[in-house]
């Protein structure tokens, strides 16, 4: 078996640690192959591929595209190159698109009589701002005790303060990750059926998530049949946000050696 962590979050999205520490953190658990994936932004690559090339531990630079395609549809984005051309400017309109969701979010939560204002809000992102900052806010103020208190009473879809994703279409991020040269994978697609992965898999994706901290057993099994009979490769890794984030297992996923070999050759 072979630590892989191949979903990790930095405090340019919603994680909370810096970059640098997110790939000493990994190091330490012994994970063999890392990468970041920070929601619609790039920008901590250099700092984490810096550190990562310090350590000895073999990076990828990765992406991860919120869509607004089912709840919480993302796209995983692998090998890509930060600076082709318009890709940086395309995540920046997702991250435009966000504030205006967060917005109306903060909207419905004081229209709930809940105490907060967006600068709340404002006050703890870095780049990428998302519900988790709302749950940060929220849990500032007490109203809540965690992130996953926030997301269950107020965030999550079906809850009072929730607003749609104003994201791109999975076909748009799979395109804008192709387009950056690197190759997709479809975040934890446990609760998807056999029809969705093969319908996404003929618009370009290229690899299921299959090991992740949620997935049981049975779930690992019915994904990794989906990644042969679609000939996807088999990805996976923690979803690390950082402490107190109810994200917080980073190099908590095993890779079986035939899928780990499968892993380098896409990589080589
Ligand atoms: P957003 O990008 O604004 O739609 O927020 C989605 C993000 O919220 C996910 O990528 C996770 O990082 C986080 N998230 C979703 N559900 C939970 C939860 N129950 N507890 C903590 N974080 C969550
Ligand atoms: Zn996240
Ligand atoms: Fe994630």
């Amino acid at each position: 078996m072979h630590r892989v962590d191949l979903h990790t979050h930095s405090a340019y999205s919603d994680g909370t640690s810096a970059p640098a520490e997110v790939v000493r953190l990994a190091k330490g658990r012994g994970v063999e192959i890392f990468a970041l994936t920070d929601h619609d932004s790039v920008s901590g690559l250099h700092e984490a591929g810096e550190e990562a090339n310090r350590l000895g531990l073999r990076f990828l630079r990765g992406v991860e595209i919120n869509t607004r395609e089912e709840d919480n549809l993302l796209v995983l984005g692998y090998g890509i190159d930060p600076k082709a051309a318009g890709f940086e400017a395309a995540l920046a309109d997702l991250r435009c698109r966000r504030h205006k969701r967060v917005a109306a979010m903060v909207e419905k939560l004081r229209s709930l009589k809940v105490d907060i204002a967006l600068s709340d809000v404002h006050a703890a992102h870095k780049e990428t701002i998302g519900r988790p900052h709302i749950a940060d806010a929220l849990r500032r103020k007490k109203v809540v005790s965690s992130r996953s208190e926030a997301f269950h009473r107020f965030l999550a879809k079906g809850m009072p303060a929730y607003v749609e994703p104003m994201g791109p279409t999975v076909q748009e991020a799979i395109d804008l990750i192709r387009a950056a040269g690197g190759w997709a994978s479809l975040a934890h697609p446990g609760a998807l059926e056999a029809e969705d992965i093969e319908r996404y898999a003929g618009l370009g994706l290229e690899g299921i998530e299959v090991y992740y901290p949620t997935h049981t057993g049975a779930v690992v099994e019915r994904l990794l049949d989906w990644a042969w009979r679609f000939d996807l490769i088999a990805t996976g890794g923690s979803d690390y946000h950082g402490p107190k984030t109810s994200r917080e297992e980073i190099g908590s996923v095993l890779f079986p050696q035939d899928v780990f070999e499968k892993v380098l050759r896409r990589l080589s």
